[in-house]
Parts: C-alpha cells; sequence; structure tokens
C-alpha cells in the first residue's frame, strides 16, 4: 500500500456532528484531487443517529470497520433525544466503546491561543497571544479504574465510598514516551505533574518519568511540578509549557482549564492514541472537545475549526503528513486573519460566516 493510500473512517455522529464533519469531507476531497493523496474514506453511523437507525449505538461492523481505519474522525455523540434511554444504551457509549476496545491510551489536547481571537480569552492579551501548549493526559489508567472501588457500608450507620489510584512502571513511561515523543517536533520541553509530596504513586511517576528520560530522551528538558502548581502556573504565566504530561485526574482538570485559557470550545481539537498493532499502526480517534451542541444544531452556524483541525492532528499523527498537516493549520489562521467568524467567536468589526462559508473559505487559502 502507498504512503498516500490511507483510510479514513468519518462518524458525524449527532446534533452540529454531522455539520462539522461536512467541512472535513469536503477538505479530505479537496486533498485527494490538489495534492494527490489518495485517501479512501468511508461515513458511518454512531451514537443516536445509529441508535434510531440500528438500535445500538455502534454496530460491530462500524466497530470493526474502525479497527481497519488509519484515522478515524468523529463529530458528537448525544442530545436530548436520547437523554431518558439507560446509562448501558445512551449513545455516548458508543464512544466508550471505541476508547475502551481500540486501547486508547494517550489524549492529546493542543491548548492553541490564536492571536486574532486573543479577546476571546478571559485572560489578559498579553498573557495568553501566541499560547501553544500539549497536554498528553494518560486516559485508561489511574483513579477512574482503579480497584477496589464502590460505595459500602460502615459502622453507625454512615457510608465509605472508594476509588483506587494506581499506576504500574509500564503504563507511565509508556505515556511518557508519547509526551518525550511529541516534545522532540516542538520545543524539547515537557513537565510531567502529579502530587509526590502527598501520594507514593506520585513518587513513583516522578521516577519512573525521569528514568525514562535518561534512558532515552537524554536532550528533552524535563521539569517536573506538582499538579496544584501546574494549575496555578496555567494561569500566571501558561507560555512558560510546551508539553505538559500528567495521569488521568490531573490531566482531566488540566487539559480543560488550558482549553478555557484559549477562549472557544469551537476551536478545540483532540487525539486520543493508542498501542502499535502488529503492522506498526497506531489505532486512534480524532475529535474535537465540545459535543453536539443541540441547542444550536441544523442551522449551519457551528464553528468547523475544531473538528478541522482534528484532521490536521490525524494527517499529523496518524498518516505521517506533516506537511499537509501544516498546510491545513496556516490555512485556519489566513482565514482568521481576513476577519472571518462564525457566531461563537465573532467580534465587532469583523464578518459572520456560516459552518459551510467557513470550510470554503479555509479549502480557498489551501490553494
Ligand atoms: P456542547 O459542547 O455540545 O455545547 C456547549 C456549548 O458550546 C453550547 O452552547 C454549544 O452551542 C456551544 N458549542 C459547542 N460546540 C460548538 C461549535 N463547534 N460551534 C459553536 N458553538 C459550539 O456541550 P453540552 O451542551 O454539555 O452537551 C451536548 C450534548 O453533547 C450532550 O448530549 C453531551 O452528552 C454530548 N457531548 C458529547 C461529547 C462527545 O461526543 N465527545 C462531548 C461532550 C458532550
Amino acid at each position: 500500500m502507498s504512503k498516500n493510500k490511507r483510510k479514513i473512517l468519518l462518524l458525524p455522529g449527532d446534533g452540529i456532528g454531522p455539520e462539522v464533519v461536512r467541512e472535513v469531507k469536503k477538505i479530505i476531497e479537496w486533498f485527494n484531487k490538489n495534492k494527490s493523496l489518495d485517501f479512501s474514506f468511508e461515513e458511518e453511523l454512531i451514537g443516536g443517529a445509529s441508535i434510531d437507525a440500528n438500535q445500538i449505538p455502534i454496530t460491530d461492523e462500524v466497530f470493526y470497520k474502525s479497527l481497519d481505519s488509519d484515522a478515524v474522525i468523529l463529530g458528537a455523540c448525544g442530545g436530548p433525544k436520547w437523554d431518558n434511554l439507560e446509562f448501558s444504551k445512551k449513545p455516548e457509549r458508543a464512544l466508550l466503546k471505541l476508547r475502551k476496545e481500540l486501547k486508547l491510551f494517550a489524549n492529546l489536547r493542543p491548548a492553541i491561543c490564536f492571536k486574532q481571537l486573543v479577546d476571546s480569552s478571559t485572560l489578559k492579551p498579553e498573557i495568553v497571544s501566541g499560547l501553544d501548549i500539549m497536554i498528553v493526559r494518560e486516559l485508561t489508567g489511574g483513579i477512574y479504574f482503579g480497584e477496589p472501588r464502590g460505595i459500602e457500608p460502615i459502622e453507625n450507620n454512615e457510608r465509605r465510598g472508594v476509588n483506587t489510584h494506581s499506576y504500574t512502571t509500564s503504563e507511565i513511561q509508556r505515556i511518557a514516551r508519547v509526551a518525550f515523543d511529541l516534545a522532540k517536533k516542538r520545543k524539547n520541553k515537557v513537565t510531567s505533574c502529579e502530587k509526590s509530596n502527598v501520594m507514593e504513586a506520585g513518587v513513583l511517576w516522578r521516577e519512573e518519568v525521569q528514568k525514562l528520560k535518561e534512558k532515552d530522551f537524554k536532550k528533552i528538558e524535563l521539569n517536573h511540578m506538582l499538579a496544584d502548581n501546574c494549575a496555578m502556573q496555567l494561569l500566571r504565566n501558561p507560555k512558560q509549557f510546551d508539553v505538559i504530561l500528567a495521569d488521568n485526574l490531573f490531566g482531566d482538570m488540566l487539559s480543560d482549564e488550558a482549553a478555557m485559557l484559549t477562549g472557544s470550545l469551537g476551536l478545540l481539537p483532540s487525539a486520543s492514541l493508542g498501542a502499535k498493532d502488529k503492522n506498526g499502526k497506531i489505532r486512534s480517534l480524532y475529535e474535537p472537545v465540545h459535543g453536539s451542541a443541540p441547542d444550536i444544531a441544523g442551522k449551519n452556524i457551528a464553528n468547523p475549526i475544531a473538528t478541522i483541525l482534528s484532521l490536521s492532528m490525524a494527517l499529523r499523527y496518524s498518516l505521517d503528513l506533516d506537511k499537509e498537516a501544516n498546510l491545513l493549520d496556516e490555512a485556519v489562521q489566513k482565514v482568521l486573519d481576513d476577519g472571518l467568524r462564525t457566531k461563537d467567536i465573532i467580534s465587532a468589526g469583523k464578518k459572520e460566516v456560516t459552518t459551510a462559508d467557513m470550510g470554503d473559505a479555509i479549502i480557498s487559502k489551501l490553494k
């Protein structure tokens, strides 16, 4: 198979999912036609759309197609129509199944503050302008999955809630390796966060990350930081960071905090990466950070940039097409430079455009 013959699976899902994924599809078609790339892509149902058609949030056929793809790009799952279903039948179960079965242990969330949109942030422009951080969060271990867990009755009519925070050497080094590899493509700097002052699991995290750095990543600058300090530093001086590495719990919080530095949900992409399979292919799922936004669905006003930047991450991390990823990132910048804005990021003096117009404008800048 040639480098350029890659399979992309598009899962638009619910709400604004189909509207924003439609713009991604247009861009893939543009790359096929104009850059001699030969992506084959298919589109399938997931979430509520799949429940409506097949009574289940993801069929086996779609699940196996996702296993067989080089990259899966998802819009969003869920919405009020399916809110009353029992938990195990909800649209969001499809997403949890994909994350679990594809063994997606690394969640990558860039927090980039476009200079053109610096006023959308609640922080001062000089603090966030030009911000470019990558948060690497461990996704399949730690306190969200550790055993024992549960709620149990104890004496005096009281109850106790228990969760267990646990990480092994290989789990820590596997995610640290992802952070170090990413830093090599960026500014060679990793800040690893834990709570080694109060948690043994934090001491192990710090030691294992340090060991891996000394063994395989001597040229990377590694700093260790307590997670609560990192939360403060993100607000005080976020531009000190390049790659932030954290476990599942701290990464969950730090990535949401970093995301909000940038202003709008409609701009934030994400990637979840798994282990390499026996053919060397990395399982991966790319999706915007936002949900299905039922309040604006079907109106052609959703911002497609988060999903388009998710495609750019897929080009970079799964398809080995850095040049095309850069081209797409630059096209987004140019459109913002031109003052085009969807409704969620509109400000005085800028031109409001629809979802489809924004996609077309980005394509025009690829040329
Ligand atoms: P949401 O992210 O869908 O929307 C929050 C707010 O941000 C809304 O006002 C929405 O209009 C706005 N918004 C979101 N994306 C936007 C975009 N691209 N352009 C313009 N505005 C945008 O979160 P929610 O309202 O809490 O959840 C709605 C549904 O989405 C729920 O069913 C939830 O379970 C689901 N959800 C799915 C995912 C996912 O599929 N990964 C993630 C989060 C929420």
